[in-house]
């Protein structure tokens, strides 16, 4: 039988219950358990895909083609394997599957209501992702805060749960933020113990409180939690801020959080073997030398935005013992004149062209690539920025005034980078871009292939355009050649040949980078600034 663990958060977002969430489910499945790590959005979206990173941050791709929420992406680099769409739920989902269940008839009868039928629907759901995935324990993280309107039916979903499967089963950890009033020293607990409280007005007594706050939790502060919320002392533990988010669960370990939960869902303790993990957190830790690398993007202020990317350049500089350190260019910037393109020309820096959409920023990432590929740096181009490469390269080498993706100009008179064809019939615009893990094949000779060092590759992909096929003899005769192609036949990998590191791709890359498993092309990127 599954167990389930629900985790909610408490006094505000943005806490890092995403990341306790991880760390919980890296200790779990440590321990020798199947681990299904669930995201719930509250949001009536039937995923993130729609929403821009301004809204809700990075938008992460699952190898079956889901646009879910960044929290997924934590939970695979800290589990070190591979979810799937359906570990994120939204609200819209549970009211979609409802509703056309009402129209199918499947309710006949019934006046159809929260209770019990959207509760119903979001018990099912997430057992049923648990079983699909062969989990003894599913770990479910409700977004938001407790108090929010949206989450309630989550919530009461969850209190229910224990009823079904009984106390052993369910246990419940609350996330909650715990102030230091910095001018007299103190930790508050007050906040916490007013989400506690509308918890317990809900229905649900937490059995764990994590509590997020800048320093640990002392003894006396700890009693004190424990007597206003009836948690134990020995079920409150500490999420001090720390260096790396890396070390979370091995701090949560330390205060001996995987026994009290193991046992408390009723379930053998075995010691989790935590020796690689240690060593990736220590390597991080004492990282000293640093490696600069320029992010050029359209959403530089939100950092969520690209917290993928920015994960995947830690894991590979962690590997050669190196710390980043990020320099934002807004492009937008640099479009409107005010910013200086050569004043972020630094020949002792890798750059990454961010992904994107639309006409915003555009110009800025051709005007930077152009300096970039004269002065011969390292530059990573993702998606966007690999399409922004060949534009640059269509206009400066081969000669083509105007040349442009149709995205940003559609009169262009040289759509160097077009709409897929299959894009093109296609009316709606959620969840229907070119999704998910592809394959592509690699022509042997080229850098990307001695990268990966085989010919048949799998990455993920979020996009409607590619480099248009009709342009690729003359960006090759330019020096920019195709390394690999997607099994339809559009140019996957493309690199300016002879340079130490000018590199696009079609793909993303970032979203398989697992600390223990940093993704290669990310790696080679890395070694040739250093
Ligand atoms: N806007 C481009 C496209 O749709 C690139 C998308 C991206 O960078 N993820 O093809």
């Amino acid at each position: 039988m599954t167990k389930v663990v629900f985790i909610t958060g408490g006094v505000m977002s943005s806490l890092g219950k995403g990341v306790a969430t991880a760390s919980i489910s890296n200790l779990l499945s440590r321990s020798g358990y199947t681990v299904s790590p669930i995201k719930i959005d509250p949001y009536i979206n039937i995923d993130a895909g729609t929403m821009n990173p301004y809204a809700h941050g990075e938008v992460f791709v699952t190898d079956d083609g889901g646009e879910t929420d960044l929290d997924i992406g934590h939970y695979e680099r800290f589990l070190g394997k591979n979810l799937s769409r359906y570990n994120n739920i939204t609200t819209g989902q549970i009211y979609l599957s409802v509703i056309q269940k009402e129209r199918k008839g499947e309710y006949l009868g019934d006046t159809v209501q929260i209770i019990p039928h959207i509760t119903n629907e979001i018990k099912r759901r997430i057992l049923d992702v648990a079983k699909e995935q062969n989990a003894d324990i599913a770990v479910v993280e409700i977004g938001g805060t407790v108090g929010d309107i949206e989450s309630l039916p989550f919530l009461e979903a969850a209190r229910q749960l224990r009823l079904d499967l009984g106390f052993l089963n369910v246990v419940y950890i609350h996330v909650a933020l715990v102030p230091l009033n910095r001018s007299t020293g103190e930790l508050k607990t007050k906040p916490l113990q007013h989400s506690v409280q509308e918890l317990r007005r809900i229905g649900i007594q937490p059995d764990i409180i994590i509590g997020r706050s800048e320093v640990e939790l002392t003894e006396s502060i700890k009693n004190k939690i424990s007597l206003f919320t009836n948690v134990s002392v020995d079920m409150i533990f500490s999420d001090p801020d720390v260096q790396t988010i890396y070390e979370v669960p091995l701090l949560f370990h330390s205060q001996g959080l995987t026994r009290k939960l193991v046992e408390r869902l009723g379930l053998r303790y075995r010691e989790p073997d935590l020796s690689d993990w240690e060593r990736f957190v220590h390597k991080i830790k004492s990282s000293d030398r640093s490696v600069k690398i320029y992010m050029v993007g359209k959403y530089t202020s939100v950092r969520d935005s690209y917290l993928s990317i920015v994960e995947a350049v830690k894991h590979a500089a962690t590997e050669f013992g190196v710390r980043p350190e990020f320099r934002w260019v807004e492009a937008t910037e640099v479009e409107k004149g005010k910013i200086d393109v050569e004043s972020v020309i630094d020949s002792d820096a890798g750059y990454i062209i961010l992904p994107g959409f639309g006409k915003r920023g555009a110009e800025g990432k051709i005007k930077v690539l152009r300096y970039l590929r004269e002065n011969r740096l390292s530059v990573l181009g993702i998606c966007f920025g690999l399409q922004l490469m060949a534009v640059e390269i269509a206009r400066n080498m081969v000669g083509l005034d105007r040349a442009n993706s149709t995205e940003i100009d559609p009169n262009t008179p040289y759509p160097v980078v077009d709409m897929l064809e299959e894009q093109k019939k296609i009316k709606m615009l959620g969840g229907t871009m070119r999704l998910g893990s592809r394959r592509a094949v690699l022509k042997k000779g080229t850098l990307v292939y001695k990268i990966y060092g085989k010919e048949v590759v799998y990455e993920r992909h979020r996009h409607r355009y590619e480099v248009n096929p009709k342009y690729i003899d003359r960006l090759e005769n330019a020096g920019f050649i195709v390394s690999g192609y997607s099994d339809e036949g559009f140019p996957d990998f493309m690199e300016m040949k002879g340079y130490r590191f000018y590199l696009g791709t079609q793909a993303h890359p970032e979203f398989k980078s697992k600390p223990l498993e940093p993704a290669p092309l990310f790696l080679a990127f890395i070694e040739s600034i250093l």
